[in-house]
């Protein structure tokens, strides 16, 4: 079975494509700057022994183009791995905000669509992209079943306590204001696979697992289930990002609307692309950072201070949710990669069990590593997320079963 897995934002198209027979990834991809006159696509043939990238600088006006392109270069006689687009079962895509009820992952009909819609207020930054993909696929492989896999699905076992803010109830009511959460098909993906490496039933496992990219977000995973999680009802809240805030007192927004030029448009900026590691130090990449700070800048220490702290905070705070951890789980770009914010993230845990192993922790590899040293009470892995392969066997699941059905 072959399923192609697309997660298209405003001015981009990732893809994958898999082979679930074996799990394994065939071919992969971004389409770039969607619109833009610099706008290309790269795209990886993957096998077993190597992997063959190709850039292709082209202008791609329409994500309509960029999907075309991408159906004609995995078929391609020499960049492709398929015979035919005949030969792909399904189309799986991410979609991020699902709502409030049942955000299983679900086969695409008009009703899905309409509620992707209907929460395009929510997440007008991401849902209207992920729609239009899913409209261009149903064009482009016609007949071909579409599935929906929703990132906020796995937070949705928040209980209310968690999920709403101190705010007028009333406005949870009328406008549906609450916790949503992003990242959970990450946050699942390694959850799933730290309960298995630790020999563990995911159900009997309590974990707190942090996705650390340019996103960042911590999660509290009770018995393999979200029970809270450190983004909000936007990717805005929480952990210090690399370009977005995190926390910070509400009253600041109103300060700056009254005391300075600001308007909406420019705050809304400064909160999503001008705040966070780029705020402190005037870079968000984190090797970037790391690089500006070993020449001794005092801004890029900084930056690499407050993002640590702040995830120390957040497993403290997730140590007193759950009260008993198994393990904390590191994972995307910074989490897989940068064993400098591992190791301050985990400093000063040693009264909650948590104890890294310095050497462990500084070996690179490329496959899921343990890095708790022998005293430690507390597991703590490293593990490479993907959430394409998550979202190809979501889609698969719904495949056999057919039967799910999107309610709203
Ligand atoms: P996205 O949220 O866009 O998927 P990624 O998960 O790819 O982001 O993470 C991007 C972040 O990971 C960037 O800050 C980047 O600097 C960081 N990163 C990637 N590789 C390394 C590395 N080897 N060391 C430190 N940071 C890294």
């Amino acid at each position: 079975m072959k399923i192609l897995v697309i997660n298209t934002g405003s001015s981009s198209l990732k893809y994958k494509l898999f082979d679930m027979k074996s799990n394994k990834a065939l071919a992969g991809g971004i389409v770039e700057r969607i619109g833009e006159s610099q706008s290309g696509i790269s795209h990886t043939v993957l096998s077993n022994s190597h992997e063959n990238t190709v850039y292709i600088k082209k202008r791609i006006a329409d994500h309509s183009q960029g999907m075309h392109e991408v159906a004609e270069l995995i078929v391609n006689v020499k960049t492709g791995v398929i015979e035919n687009i005949e030969t792909i079962d399904a189309i799986g895509h991410r979609v991020v905000l699902g709502g409030e009820k049942s955000t299983s992952a679900s086969l695409i009909n008009d009703k899905v669509k309409k509620a992707i819609k209907e929460n395009s207020k929510l997440a007008p930054l991401h849902n209207p992209s992920n729609l239009a993909g899913i409209e261009v696929a149903e064009h482009i492989f016609p007949g071909k079943p579409n599935i929906a896999v929703f990132d906020t699905d796995f937070h949705n076992s928040m209980p209310p306590e968690t999920f709403l803010y101190a705010l007028p109830y009333e406005f949870y009511e009328k406008y549906k204001i609450r916790k949503y959460g992003f990242h959970g098909t990450s946050h699942k993906y390694v959850a799933q696979k730290a309960s298995r490496l630790m020999g563990k039933a995911p159900g009997r496992t309590n974990l707190i697992t942090l996705h650390l990219g340019n996103g960042c977000s911590a999660c509290a995973v009770e018995n393999g289930k979200c029970v809270d999680t450190s983004m909000g009802m936007t990717p805005l809240a929480g952990l210090m990002m690399g370009t977005r805030p995190g926390d910070f007192d509400p009253a600041i927004i109103g300060h700056l609307l009254e005391n300075t030029d600001m308007d909406k448009k420019h705050l809304y900026r400064m909160l999503n692309k001008e705040s966070g590691l780029k705020g402190i130090c005037g870079l968000n990449d984190m090797r970037d950072i790391h690089a500006k700070a070993r020449q001794g800048d005092e801004r890029a220490n900084l930056a690499i201070k407050m993002f640590s702290y702040r995830i120390r905070k957040q497993i403290g705070a997730y140590f007193a949710v759950l009260g008993n951890v198994d393990a904390i789980v590191f994972t995307a770009g910074i989490g897989e990669n940068d064993h400098i914010i591992r190791l301050m993230a985990c400093e000063n845990l040693s009264s909650f069990g948590v104890k890294i192993d310095s050497k462990k922790n500084k070996a690179p590899s490329s496959t899921p590593f343990c890095i708790h040293s022998e005293l430690s009470h507390v597991q703590i892995w490293v593990i490479q997320t993907d959430e394409e392969l998550q979202i190809a066997r979501e889609a698969v699941q719904v495949l056999n079963t057919r039967s799910k059905s999107y309610e709203i």
